[in-house]
């Protein structure tokens, strides 16, 4: 992390921590304490130096005596420094600490305040509105697609099965958006469902002071082996995904990356348990395509703009009707700079649902989870071909990348929006005309 940067600029930072609703104790913390790292440092040389001193005087003493004498002295000052050198690491975890609670820096035309103040940058489609539109649960039940009712025996509520054409249709649509992705220069990548806890918190999901964890943990890896590593379920397959690069060092040739992945995703976010959240809306489990991409920062930009293209030809080809917005302060969490999401229209409520996300989020997560890139200028000016040469030599050419991610699918929003949208008066749906060929039977009406 940039430590000089978050001294030098500490005000700046406290705003846009406010502005993006979070208390901004942390930032003045860091900087307290980043000043007494600076002072322990300069005393801890001074010790070191009258160490030294010292040791000179015990080596050329002149009497058994005097040297005595000295070696004393040497003792005292070791024993200090080792004491300084305790209070200058623990001020380092502090410090730490603290700093790694700091969001990232926000984008200049990014709307300020809540979710409400978000900028509707376009709508594509028509709503589908009328009396006698059902919701999902109603359509789903009747084409026996979706069990929520034995899924809360077997596991507890907010889990379901899909059965039937609801198990066709999420294949489907992980397929469609996999194919979809890949035609545009996208590698596939199956994700582990389970991470690190450190490589979430460095994807910037780690809990906020007060709030409650969405993370699961899983315990019980850690409790056979005390010395395996906390794990955790992942909330998104942004967070493996962006693990997939955690360390590594590019050729700038070799970027942008662009990766489309599958993973289930894991909340234990409880909602609010409103009839706005029936059904599908807000469950415990959901499968999911995201898009991830590392980039250098002046690819960022542009790249963020391809990926919000790429949802909105999915959703278009979908027959969906939906809205772009352009997210508040608010609602960018920790790591994203700028965050746009697209709403579906959702009959069944009678209003938008976010089916979907995008975001850059700069240097935020490569800083924490060490992705960098070197810069093409190193070849022209050292001459070397590997990248694999001493830090010391290349240090000067090597930057932090940029990493943005986008939902490609989050499935069971979609299977919302799909339903409720094609619903035909029998109770039947119509299949969008990209979906049928992942279907048996490559139906145009599920029935
Ligand atoms: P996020 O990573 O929070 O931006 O979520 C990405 C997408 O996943 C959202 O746009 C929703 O479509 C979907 N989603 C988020 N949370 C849930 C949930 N608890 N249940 C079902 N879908 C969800």
């Amino acid at each position: 992390l940039d430590l000089t940067y978050f001294a030098d600029n500490t005000e700046a930072i406290a705003t846009n921590m406010r502005l993006r609703n979070y208390e901004p104790d942390s930032i003045y913390q860091v900087r307290e304490l980043y000043l007494k790292l600076n002072t322990l440092g300069i005393e801890a040389e001074k010790l070191r130096d009258e160490r030294d001193q010292v040791n000179v005087l015990i080596r050329s003493a002149s009497s058994a005596e005097k040297r005595q004498k000295y070696i004393n002295q040497a003792k005292h000052w070791k024993d200090q420094l080792r004491q300084l050198e305790m209070q200058i690491s623990n001020t380092e975890s502090e410090l730490t600490t603290q700093a790694l609670q700091i969001p990232n820096d926000t984008h200049p035309e990014t709307p300020l305040g809540p979710e409400e103040n978000a900028k509707v940058l376009k709508i594509i489609g028509e709503p589908r509105k009328g009396k006698d539109l059902k919701d999902h649960v109603t359509i789903a039940e009747k084409l026996d697609m979706i069990d929520f009712e034995q899924a809360s025996l077997v596991t507890g509520s907010k889990f379901y099965y899909l059965k039937n054409y609801g198990a066709w249709l999420e294949f489907a649509l992980i397929q469609y958006a996999m194919h979809k992705a890949a035609s545009k220069g996208f590698s596939p990548v199956l994700a582990p469902d389970m991470v690190r806890t450190s490589i979430a918190y460095g994807c910037g999901f780690q809990p906020r002071k007060k709030e409650a964890s969405q993370i699961y943990d899983v315990t019980t890896a850690s409790t056979i082996n005390t010395s395996a590593p906390k794990l955790c379920l992942v909330g998104t397959a942004e967070i493996p995904l962006a693990g997939l690069s955690a360390t590594k060092m590019y050729a700038e040739e070799k970027l942008p990356k662009k990766i489309v992945g599958f993973s289930h995703a894991f909340r234990a976010e409880a909602g609010h348990g409103s009839a706005e959240e029936r059904g599908l809306y807000r469950v415990h489990q959901f499968s999911k395509v995201e898009l991830f991409c590392v980039t250098t920062p002046k690819q960022s930009d542009a790249m963020l703009a391809e990926l919000r293209s790429l949802q909105e030809d999915m959703f278009s080809d979908l027959g969906l009707c939906f809205r772009v917005l352009d997210m508040p302060t608010e609602e960018l969490g920790a790591s994203a700079y700028r965050k746009y999401d697209m709403e579906a229209w959702m009959p069944g409520k009678n209003g938008w649902g976010e089916i979907s996300s995008t975001s850059n989020c700069t240097d935020y997560q490569t800083r924490r989870l060490d992705i960098k890139y070197l810069s093409k200028e190193f070849k022209k000016n050292v001459g070397f071909k590997d990248i694999r040469v001493p830090w010391s030599v290349k240090e000067k050419w090597v930057n932090y990348c940029h990493t943005l991610n986008g939902t490609a699918m989050a499935v069971p929003r979609v299977i919302i929006a799909l339903l409720e949208t094609h619903q035909r008066p029998d109770g039947s749906v119509h299949v969008p005309l990209p979906l049928r060929k992942w279907i048996p039977g490559e139906p145009d009406i599920l029935q």
